[in-house]
């Protein structure tokens, strides 16, 4: 295949839409399907960090992205008594790559990519529930019974894929054994500093505050426990959150209080084994669909946003759709693998709750010189 073929993209989250992105800069025609009734909406925040900044300078949008939020500077540890821990400079992160770590609402992040997809349609209510793969093409088939066709199909249906599924016969996603509440506030200026980090540790649960800027922040919070769904956005969560985080030291429960029920979600939190394949034939697996991870090397939408770049490139390396499939599946096994094995190792190791594991790590972090600490997020 050349560039000029046709892409079908299940979902519209920051994988399906940096795909979208990527591919129609290369002279892919794409098209969007998503089953929900509307795009770019989320109600948290996430981080970026360099990588991802590198990937969406090639996508032309980093100055979009970047300017709704300012640079993080610092970040600070303590234990969820409120002694320092230690304290980290972030600012070193962009002088050592040139790139900043940011934290910005997810519907920013959202509107810079759909503002880079003018042309491309994205049709929405539209949820795929299976594919055929014909001898030049692949046919999405929809629930409500209308089919697309196109030179290759990219799953980017996220963590709980209903394609991988089918494509690898089995759900390899794993509960890691603790669960998140997040949301975004708004507050008064000065109440948590511009480019602050600041995070809690305490036995099997932290809580953790990114300033997007002076007037706004992203916070989350963990509990460490057995896995119970709900519904992400319930207006239950925020009492349950702030009886949860009562005693812990301000501004946990300022922020909490702050946030509006629609901009706080509640999860588990999931990752796979590295998956033995990313592609088949002629559809693809991308962002979560393909690399599960948890949040704690903030890298899940990142990497979703290298995967385009790497679908992208394999496209422009050309011949058959199987073999540039195969290609991309090669390079993003490659570059997540060990990062989805990392984050689970930090993951765990940040919510050790067993007293003499969590002295242990106190005094650690008390112990390591900061940049080292600062090393174990690095990702470039
Ligand atoms: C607590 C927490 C904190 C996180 N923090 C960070 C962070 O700081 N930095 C970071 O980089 N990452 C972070 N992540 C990870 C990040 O949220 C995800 O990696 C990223 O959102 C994945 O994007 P995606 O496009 O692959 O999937 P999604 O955002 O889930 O998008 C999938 C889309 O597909 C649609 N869809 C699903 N099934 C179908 C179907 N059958 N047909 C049509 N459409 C369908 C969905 O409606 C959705 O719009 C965090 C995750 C968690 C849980």
């Amino acid at each position: 295949m050349s560039a000029d073929g046709t892409a079908l993209i299940i979902g519209s989250g920051v994988g399906g839409l940096s795909a979208a992105i990527a591919l129609s800069r290369i002279g892919v025609a794409c098209e969007i399907f998503e089953r929900g009734t509307e795009i770019g909406r989320g109600g948290t925040g996430l981080t970026l960090w360099p990588n991802a900044l590198r990937a969406l300078e090639k996508l032309g949008i980093t100055r979009n992205v970047t300017r709704h939020a300012d640079p993080l500077q610092r970040g600070e540890i303590f234990t969820s008594k409120g002694l320092p821990l230690t304290s980290v400079d972030l600012s070193e992160i962009s002088r050592r790559s040139g790139m900043p770590l940011i934290c910005l609402r997810r519907s920013d992040l959202y509107g810079a990519l759909l503002d880079a997809l003018p042309d491309v349609p994205i049709h929405t209510g539209k949820r795929c529930v299976s594919w055929r793969e014909h001898a030049d093409g692949i046919t999405a088939q929809f629930e409500d019974g209308s089919t697309a066709t196109g030179d290759f199909l990219v799953a980017a249906d996220g963590i709980r894929s209903r394609l991988r599924h089918i494509m690898l016969g089995e759900d390899p996603l794993r509960y890691v054994g603790w669960m998140t509440w997040r949301g975004v506030a708004d507050l008064p200026p000065g109440t948590f500093p511009s480019g602050l980090y600041r995070e809690f540790f305490g036995r099997g649960s932290r809580f953790g505050i990114f300033a997007i800027r002076a007037d706004r922040v992203y916070w989350y919070g963990t509990l460490s426990t057995e896995a119970d769904e709900r519904a992400p956005v319930d207006p239950s969560h925020r009492p349950e959150a702030l009886a949860h985080f009562r005693d812990w030291p301000e501004p946990a429960a300022t922020v909490i209080a702050s946030t509006e029920d629609a901009n706080l979600v509640r999860t588990g939190v999931y990752d796979t084994e590295p998956l033995p394949r990313w592609a088949k034939g002629r559809m693809a697996v991308l962002g979560d669909a393909a690399h599960p991870m948890t949040p704690d090397l903030g890298q899940g939408a990142c990497q979703a946003i290298e995967d385009a770049l790497a679908l992208a490139d394999s496209v422009v390396e050309g011949g058959a759709v199987p073999d540039i499939l195969q290609r991309y599946e090669a390079r993003g096994l490659a570059r997540t693998q060990g990062l989805v094995a990392r984050s689970r190792r930090v993951g765990k190791m940040r919510q050790w709750r067993h007293p003499l594991l969590t002295a242990l790590r106190a005094a650690t972090m008390r112990a390591i010189p900061p940049k080292l600490l600062l090393k174990m997020f690095e990702t470039d």
